[in-house]
């Protein structure tokens, strides 16, 4: 379709961003993509663009950003220049799949719908296996030096590289999740849910839901359609998926998500259903990184990865970038510690990447993860704007986001008890960590410590008027004004 307009429009310097067949059909998870290759997913944006009836944007500029304050600018893009060395740095290297055996090794590799966190063959859906077999080039968002992304290509199955490659979500979700370790197959389930447009995590997650409940006998043949839905089947799992977004057969169940689904099928099913809000449970698993049981109980969207660092950041991981002491944080946690501590980084990074998501800076090139330090990242916000913008006030910006969408989902009807973990990760895990799990005691008291943090009120989590005010926010809640 982007061939298409680009032809109507005559200018191939159009940018166009689209949704799809799933788009279309209102599938609960279904993506916005732009580029073909750089997806928006999560939260079913493609079906608000489908509910009315809103295909695609086009859109081309004609004016050249300048920053408002050039010198500056040219000096921190020099400092970045400076700092920043790609070829020490495995992001650029080998992309987000580059942790794949570390985090198989340490038992934290979502598998066969978190009912494991290891498997066999793990290696051969790395970063660096790729590299070897299927990568045509490294790809990137538009300028940035980090260029995190791979673009591949299988000729035998028709992967071609304008699709980009599976990145971490998607070769775990699409990958060791469902018991699947053909890298080759893998950058054809990356293609598909590119082509239908789907969310690849909840799509993995809706597939690998089904697989459990068929295991335990709650879907049969007769339900599937014919289709074996054992782990590890690679052609069912690629037929399922083109189900989903055209909602046929069983597709049409999956399409609504693992809640609405598992309510269908029946109780029996809820403990496959792994989903915070309505949300399926992204690629990382809690019981080995702590925090993440705060971040999927607490993000206003449902289980979300990317709501702050992972745990792995406060600890000697990454010595050059881990700490961040603008702060406060200058002692390491971690990763199976749920304390006071690690509630603490969590709540003060949570406002950091809230910022990132306000300024439009990738977290994938920033602290903790990666070389831009918050001090740097002040500069690069008066570089551009001319702001005379502290720390402080850019930190608060990030508190205000979080704030606001606090209090819409508060308005919206969620409760504390929203705030809550699928009862999977409260069991003990198997393999290389073995009988580690989220301690329940300790994860309700992080969510106390959290709310106190926060400002938010214990019984109905609403923020108090005291943070309301803090925030400036009283227009949002005209009764906290009075
Ligand atoms: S580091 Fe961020 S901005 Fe750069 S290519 Fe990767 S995702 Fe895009």
């Amino acid at each position: 379709m982007e061939d298409g307009i680009r032809e109507e429009l005559g200018d191939k310097l159009y940018r166009i961003i689209q949704t799809g067949i799933a788009g279309e059909n209102l599938v609960r998870y279904a993506a916005v993509v732009n580029e073909l290759k750089h997806f928006n997913g999560r939260c079913g944006l493609g079906a608000v663009m489908g509910s009315k009836n809103l295909k695609a944007i086009a859109c081309r500029g004609r004016v050249r950003m300048k920053p408002a304050d050039p010198e500056l600018s040219s000096q921190v893009l020099t400092w970045f220049r400076n700092s920043y060395d790609k070829k020490r740095d495995p992001m650029h290297q080998y992309g987000t799949t580059r942790g794949i055996p570390s985090l198989n090794a340490e038992g934290i590799l979502p598998t066969r719908n978190f009912l494991q966190g290891h498997m066999e063959h793990a290696d051969d859906i790395s970063g660096q296996t790729m590299a070897k077999e299927i990568l045509k080039k490294p790809g990137t968002c538009f300028a940035c030096a980090v260029a995190c992304k791979r673009e591949v290509e299988v000729e035998e199955l028709g992967v071609e590289p304008r699709y980009g490659g599976p990145e971490y979500e998607t070769m775990a979700a699409q990958g060791s999740l469902l018991g699947i370790h053909d890298l080759k197959q893998i950058a054809k389930a990356n293609q598909l849910v590119g082509q239908y447009v789907l969310d690849s995590i909840s799509t993995g997650m809706a597939i690998a839901f089904a697989m459990e409940c068929y295991e335990h006998g709650l879907l049969t043949k007769e339900d599937t359609g014919g289709l074996e839905l054992t782990w590890g089947n690679i052609e069912a799992t690629q037929q399922l998926i083109g189900m989903i977004a055209r909602r046929e057969g069983l597709g049409d169940l999956l399409a609504e998500g693992t809640m609405r689904a598992s309510e269908k099928i029946g109780e029996k099913s809820r403990p496959f259903a792994l989903h915070v809000k309505g949300q399926e449970l992204p690629m990382h698993e809690p019981r080995g990184k702590k925090s993440l049981a705060l971040a999927y109980a607490i993000s206003p969207t449902g289980a979300d990865h990317v709501e702050a660092p992972h745990d792995p950041f406060f600890t000697a991981f990454h010595a050059e970038t881990t700490m961040m002491p603008e702060l406060g944080i200058t002692e390491s946690s971690q990763p199976k510690e749920l304390d006071p501590r690690k509630t603490k980084h969590f709540y003060k990074t949570q406002r950091v990447w809230s910022l990132y998501n306000t300024i439009g800076m990738c977290n994938f090139a920033a602290a903790p993860i990666n070389a831009i330090s918050l001090t740097k990242t002040v500069e690069f916000v008066r570089a551009m704007t001319g702001w005379d913008v502290s720390l402080y006030e850019l930190i608060q910006a990030g508190e205000r986001a979080d704030t606001m969408s606090r209090i819409f989902n508060v308005r919206e009807g969620f409760t504390p008890a929203d705030d809550t973990l699928p009862a999977r990760l409260f069991e003990p895990m198997e393999g290389p960590l073995d009988g580690e799990r989220v301690d329940p005691q300790a994860f309700e008291q992080a969510l106390a410590d959290y709310y106190l943090l926060a400002g938010w009120d214990a019984k109905t989590g609403m923020p108090t008027k005291a943070k309301i005010m803090e925030m400036d926010l009283e227009w949002a809640v005209p009764s906290a004004a009075g």
